[in-house]
């Protein structure tokens, strides 16, 4: 089992990105779960086709959970969990995504559904402690930063960067390279590949921009559902196969 958590600014396109490359390689055959690590919880929208109740508001609603309750499995064969997030203005987010993973292992959830992959999607807009958990709890062994060209998502890439080598002495998590989600801004690869210089770790894709997503979200679905022979779908699988390097 391989354990990928997916970084980046809010509304740089990580749900976008994950949820494709979950479907994406859930149609190589790979048993994929995808777990959204954001109090947005819309991680697994796409996939799933409308929002899924959250760990944390089922633990809050019922006192306790079964498994059955917080794992859904979506058309694409992917098996969606949302941590979510407290109620606003109480509580700690990052607390809540430890509560989840905590949950998931109680219930033994990896035994039971043996995924090949785990995909973390993960709000870094705040690289405290609390969204920090994935990297630094052991969870994730590996860490990708979702970027486009623009200032405030490098930026966000930089802290998280930073974040994740602080970390990674001590054998936690390791820090992969940054995907750009491209905006068409001006110059956008050069201003991405003057970050992953300075950062210290390649740009491993380019994902174009596309009509296909908003098409393919307009009915909250993957373009990997809608539109599979799209040369978008082309472009999630080839990043799904780089990610997927040396798994099984
Ligand atoms: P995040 O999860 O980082 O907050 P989302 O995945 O929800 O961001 O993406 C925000 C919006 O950006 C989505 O509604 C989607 O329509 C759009 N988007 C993301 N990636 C692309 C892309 N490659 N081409 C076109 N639109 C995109
Ligand atoms: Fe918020 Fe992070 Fe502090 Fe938790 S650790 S309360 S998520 S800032
Ligand atoms: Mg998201």
């Amino acid at each position: 089992m391989k354990k990928i958590a997916i970084y980046g600014k809010g509304g740089i396109g990580k749900s976008t990105t994950t949820s494709n490359i979950s479907a994406a390689m859930a149609s190589m055959g790979f048993t994929v779960m995808q777990i959204g690590c954001d109090p947005k919880a819309d991680s697994t929208r796409n996939l799933m086709g409308k929002k899924i109740p959250t760990v944390l508001d089922t633990l809050r609603v019922n006192g306790d959970a079964t498994l059955e309750e917080l794992v859904a499995l979506s058309n694409t064969n992917v098996l969606c969990v949302e941590a979510g997030g407290p109620v606003p203005g109480v509580g700690c987010a990052g607390r809540g995504i430890i509560t989840a993973f905590e949950k998931l292992e109680e219930l033994n959830a990896y035994e039971i559904y043996k995924p090949d992959i785990v995909l973390y999607d993960v709000l870094g807009d705040v690289v405290c402690g609390g969204f920090a958990m994935p990297i630094r709890g052991g969870y994730a062994d590996e860490v990708y930063i979702v970027t486009s060209g623009e200032m405030m998502s490098l930026y966000a890439a930089s802290n998280i960067s930073y974040a994740v080598k602080n970390f990674e002495k001590r054998g936690y998590a390791s820090l992969k390279g940054l995907i750009l989600n491209s905006k068409n801004i001006e110059n956008e690869r050069m201003l991405v590949d003057k970050a992953a210089d300075e950062i210290g770790i390649p740009v491993v894709y380019q994902i174009p921009r596309s009509h296909y997503v908003q098409d393919a979200e307009i009915d909250f679905k993957t373009v990997i559902e809608v539109f599979p022979e799209s040369d978008m779908s082309e472009h999630y699988k080839n990043l799904a196969k780089l990610l997927l390097e040396d798994v099984k």
